[in-house]
Parts: structure tokens; sequence; C-alpha cells
């Protein structure tokens, strides 16, 4: 039985080993990298990201300053709070953890944060750097999804891709870098007539949508990669008749596992690939503060 899982911990591990000589590195140098982390009022779901962003970055030697602000905050509060961190020396990167209150204008928070510590890689100057083929600090699960393909050796140039969603911060940076690497790409959204004849015809399928079992065995070509990043909770019994939540992704795992050569698993894939990306990002982060530190000093 041949394993057709592309592991997300194994992807993540050398990144995260550079990730820890880095940070030693400016450790050595007097600069220790420090990622603040905005949660604007509470969610469950993102109390689980934050627990597994401050855990991964301890292992690598990053402070992780969490900060929980009220709900009801309004956009000139949260704006100040973003300047204050901008304007912090010992702060190298900032990340905005979503959802955020629909009261709130993500993109002027995004547009806020100064783009040498726009670790998620969302303001607009980071995001034109991915639209000029030269991005510093990508959209974390965009660049993590592209790292998953790479590892599985496949030739990107030519390769027929479709991607599943157009958001923001996924679904249309994935394709941005695609494009750069001269695959042909496809972006499927909710207006697509006709997604199966999509995605039956791509030699990777890109899937972030949010939805459990959109995409199924018989929408997938035969020895395909599928890159499932969609994260849904889903009601299930266990063994002993009891209701339970577990978490899944926007495949059906189980089948298309029979038709794809390669598929990341939900939980266990795109995620801990990403946190490993926040972390590379954040040191890239301090990285360009201390040059712009250390120009400054030049006379
Ligand atoms: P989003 O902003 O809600 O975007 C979802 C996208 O799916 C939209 O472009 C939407 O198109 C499209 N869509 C909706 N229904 C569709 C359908 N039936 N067929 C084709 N496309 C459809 O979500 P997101 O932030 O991109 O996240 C997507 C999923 O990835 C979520 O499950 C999220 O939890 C997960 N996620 C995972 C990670 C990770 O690290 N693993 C990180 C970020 C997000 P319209 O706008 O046209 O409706």
């Amino acid at each position: 039985m041949i394993d057709k899982r592309i592991l997300g911990k194994v992807v993540a591990k050398p990144i995260l080993e550079q990730v820890s000589r880095q940070v030693a590195e400016l450790q050595r140098r007097g600069w220790q990298p420090c990622l603040a982390s905005l949660e604007i009022g509470v969610t469950p779901e993102v109390s689980l990201y934050v627990r597994n962003q401050e855990r991964v970055a301890r292992q690598v030697g990053i402070r992780f300053e969490h900060r929980q602000l009220p709900a009801q905050i309004t956009q000139a509060e949260v704006l100040s709070t973003i300047q204050a961190l901008n304007t912090d020396p010992r702060i190298g990167g900032i990340i905005m953890q979503r959802p955020i209150p629909r009261h709130l204008s993500l993109h002027a928070l995004q547009e806020a944060i100064h783009p040498t510590k726009d670790v998620e890689g969302m303001s607009p100057f980071n995001i034109g750097r991915v639209v000029y083929g030269d991005s510093l600090m990508g959209p974390c699960t965009s660049v993590a999804s592209l790292e998953l393909l790479k590892s599985t050796g496949v030739e990107l140039r030519g390769l027929e891709a479709v991607v599943v969603g157009h958001s923001e911060i996924v679904g249309k940076p994935i394709a941005l870098y695609l494009l750069e690497s001269l695959a042909t790409v496809t972006v499927c959204h909710h207006g697509t007539h006709d997604l199966p004849s999509h995605t039956r015809r791509a030699d990777v399928v890109f899937v972030a949508v949010g939805k459990p079992n959109l995409i199924k065995a018989d929408m997938i070509k035969l020895g395909a990669i599928v890159i499932d990043i969609g994260i849904n909770q889903v009601e299930c019994m266990n063994e002993d008749g009891q209701l339970r939540t577990k978490t899944v992704g926007d495949v059906d795992y189980e089948g298309v596992c029979e038709v794809a050569r390669w598929i990341t698993p939900v939980p266990g894939g795109v995620g801990p690939v990403t946190v490993a990306i926040l972390m590379r990002n954040t040191v890239q982060a301090v990285q360009l503060t201390r040059q712009r530190y250390e120009n400054s000093m030049q006379v």
C-alpha cells in the first residue's frame, strides 16, 4: 500500500530547523525575535490557532506576545494598538488573528501594519510583491500550500493547476505563485458553472473553501495531487455511539485517496506548515528591521 499522504510535520521540520538556527544567530547579535498576536473578541478556533502558534514560537526561540482585545473595540483603538506595535523596537512581527468582528475594516487594519512587520504578508505592499514575483513575506497559508506541493518533487512548469476558492489570503496568492512557476492556472469560485469539469482535468487541485466533502473522488483525475486547505468541524458518531466533533477538510479524504497520487490530510497537512511559514516570516521581519536599523547607524 503506497503512503499517499503529504505530511505537514515532515515539510515543516527543515523550515523550523532553519528558523531555529536563524533565531540563535539573531540572539547572538542582540536581537530577540518577538511576534505580537492580536485577537479581537474570543473565538474558540482562534484560541486553538493561537495556542499552536505560541507552542511552535517557543520551540524555535521566538517570543510570543498575545494581546486579547475586547470584541466591542473601535477601529481607531485597534489602529492605535497597531501603531504602538509598529514603533515598538522589541516587536519583530504582528499577526492579526481572524476572524475579526464585522464592525471593523480588515483591509484598513492590514494596511496599518508596517510592511516590514507584516508577517502574514497581507499588507498591500507585501501582496503587491507577490504580484511582482518578488515576495519577501508571502501569505503564510498560500506559501505553505506551495511548499507541500513542491515536496512531492513534481515539476511545476506546465502543470495544469486548479485552485478552488479565491480569497485574498489563500486562493488568489496561490494562483499568483503558481503562475510565477509557469503552471497553467484555473481559479474556481462560487460563480463557476461546472466545478467538476475543471477539477477533473487538473494535475493538482488546491481547495480552500470551508465546505466539507466539496471535492469527491469522481472530481479528481487518477494520479493527481490534492492540497486540502479547508478546516471544518463536523459532528460524527464515535465507536460507542456518542456524538463528537471532528476536524475535516474540504475533500472527501477516504474517497479521493483512492484516485489521487498525493493528498494532504486534515488535520496534519497544511496547518503545521502554515505555522512554520509564520515563524520564517517573523525571522525575515526581524532581519529587515535589523538591516534598516544598521543602515541608519552608518555614517
Ligand atoms: P473564505 O474567505 O471564506 O473564502 C472561501 C472561498 O471559497 C471564496 O473564494 C468563495 O467564493 C469560495 N467558494 C464558496 N463556495 C464555493 C463553492 N461551492 N465552489 C467553489 N468555491 C466556493 O475562506 P478562506 O479564508 O480562504 O479559507 C478557506 C478554508 O481554508 C476555510 O475552511 C479555512 O478555515 C481554511 N484555512 C486553513 C488554513 C490553514 O492553515 N490550514 C488557513 C486559512 C484558511 P465566493 O467568494 O465567490 O463565495
